[in-house]
């Protein structure tokens, strides 16, 4: 029978949604729906002094915005679970008594102060640290004294001397760790609470997690994992560590590198289409066969196959990003990016918070005249302020140009007939513009031009009867009013 495909996500609740987890997360998903299989959603949170409040909130919450949903989890339940960490802690006892009593963990008294002096002999020696493995061999009378001085122990595995470790990856192939390298590791904490090292190996082998599917990070914790597996006689779920992300220097990202946007909930903020993170994150480290890089979601499904996830680090390119939200923005209804860019309008006080008919129609227009030029939702407010901005100030160019001799002419037609314009709409003002040719004798650049700078003090911008539809007709005619009565173009 074939294998059943089980993947887990599981993250420490310990902020936002990361863009490199959330990464993992959508490998996962993918990975899981390509094969028909279950996507499981574990949090994390035996490290409690790295947990934040609400963080697990957020993570559920900008999963499920990216639309990355999970079959069992902590809201949704399922068969395997607890799926919170901290609710498991009676699964785990029984797997450390069992290590305790086959002599594979022991118990260790050292206190932090000790271990930590330990650890500056070692430094200063040139030696990398490691557990020196003072506490493998107690006496019970030493326990005894050890217990006596109220000392609390934490439990250790004990690392096998001199075994290469072998871990066999799906991106990687084949890694070797020298067992010599790694010192007897704490399982459980002296508070009674399993590190993650070893609550993961239980939890992915209770869960039958089929594939690990996690950042290369992860990588150095994977030979503990192993030597877990191997104390039990488990067979190990198969590890797949996808690469580092980096960024344009082609440096390792930093939580602190601002030349990239870190959170889900940022991206949310300002306004990305869930659809386009989730297909530039695809390819963050992930090649489809072909050429093409929009990816739907469907097709994601369709093409995901583990073994074409990329060995070599992933650099994160803005502007690719900009350019592929601006695509998902340009193909998404109109209906659905007025309702994205509304909320950023409104909090500048541009737009009242409720429109009627004739500011919804208005908005409609202004929306999809800027949409193209749109990276996210939030620029609306920057591309659009010329349509907001009361009072114009020209430039030089601009002056020049309402200082040719023609311009008069134009604009004290354009002037009239827009005044007696009754329905003030696109189609209409492209009438206008017509008979202002037709009156004038001047056309194209010469016809368009002086009316352009005029009501917007730019000499190039969108649609012109659109732009002068959405400034409205009294700032149209104050503004050609103004400049009709200038010395500029007398
Ligand atoms: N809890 C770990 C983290 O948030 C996940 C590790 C794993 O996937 O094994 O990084």
């Amino acid at each position: 029978m074939a294998e059943k495909i089980r993947v887990r996500f599981a993250p420490s609740p310990t902020g936002h949604l990361h863009i490199g987890s959330a990464r993992s997360a959508l490998f996962n998903y993918l990975f899981a729906k390509h094969n028909n299989g279950s996507f499981v959603m574990r949090i994390e949170d035996t490290d409690q002094s790295r947990n934040v409040e609400n963080a697990e909130e957020k993570l559920l919450s900008s999963l499920k915005w990216l639309g990355i949903n999970w079959d069992e989890s902590i809201d949704v339940g399922g068969e395997y679970g607890p799926y919170r960490s901290m609710e498991r802690l009676n699964s785990y006892q029984k797997y450390v008594d069992q290590l305790l009593e086959e002599g594979k963990a022991y118990h260790c008294y050292c206190t932090p102060e000790e271990l930590e002096e330990e650890r500056e002999v070692q430094l200063a020696k040139g030696e990398t640290p490691k557990y020196s493995g003072k506490c493998r061999y107690l006496t019970p009378n030493q326990k005894e004294a050890y217990e006596k001085e109220g000392r609390k122990p934490s439990v250790r595995f004990k690392v096998p001397k001199d075994k290469v470790i072998e871990v066999h990856d799906i991106v990687r192939g084949k890694v070797a760790f020298e067992s010599n390298g790694i010192g007897d590791f704490i399982i459980v904490r002296t508070d009674g609470i399993p590190t993650y090292n070893f609550a993961v190996t239980i939890d992915d082998h209770l869960m039958e997690i089929s594939h690990v599917i996690r950042g290369e990070e992860h990588l150095s914790n994977t030979p503990r994992q192993q030597l877990i597996y191997d104390a039990f006689s488990w067979k190990s779920p198969k590890f797949a560590h996808v690469s580092l992300i980096l960024n344009q220097d082609r440096q390792k990202m930093s939580k602190r590198d601002e030349s990239i946007i870190q959170f889900v909930e940022q991206y949310k903020e300002l306004g990305f289409l869930p659809e386009a993170i989730i297909n530039f994150v695809a390819l963050l480290g992930w090649s489809p066969e072909g050429e093409e890089d929009i990816l739907s979601r469907e097709v994601l499904v369709k093409r995901f196959p583990l073994d074409r996830v990329a060995k070599s680090p992933a650099v994160f390119d803005i502007a690719k990003l900009y350019w592929m939200n601006n695509h998902y923005i340009k193909e998404a209804s109109l209906d659905r990016i007025v309702e994205l860019c509304l909320p950023y309008l409104q909090k500048e006080n541009l737009l009242p918070e409720e429109l009627n008919e004739a500011q919804r129609e208005w908005v409609n227009i202004l929306v999809n005249l800027y949409r193209e030029q749109m990276n996210y939702a939030q620029e609306i407010v920057e591309l659009t302020k010329d349509i907001f901005v009361d009072e114009l100030t020209y430039n030089q160019e601009a002056i020049d140009i309402l200082s040719e001799e023609h311009i008069p002419v134009v604009l004290s037609e354009f002037n009239k007939q827009l005044e007696q314009l009754e329905e003030y709409i696109p189609a209409v003002i492209k009438q206008v513009m017509k008979v202002v040719q037709k009156e004038t004798g001047y056309k194209g650049k010469q016809l368009f031009m002086p009316i352009r700078v005029a009501t917007t003090g730019l000499t190039h911008g969108r649609d012109l009867p659109e732009t002068l539809y959405l400034l409205g007709k009294e700032k149209v005619l104050k503004r050609v009013k103004i400049l009709l009565t200038n010395k500029h173009i007398d």
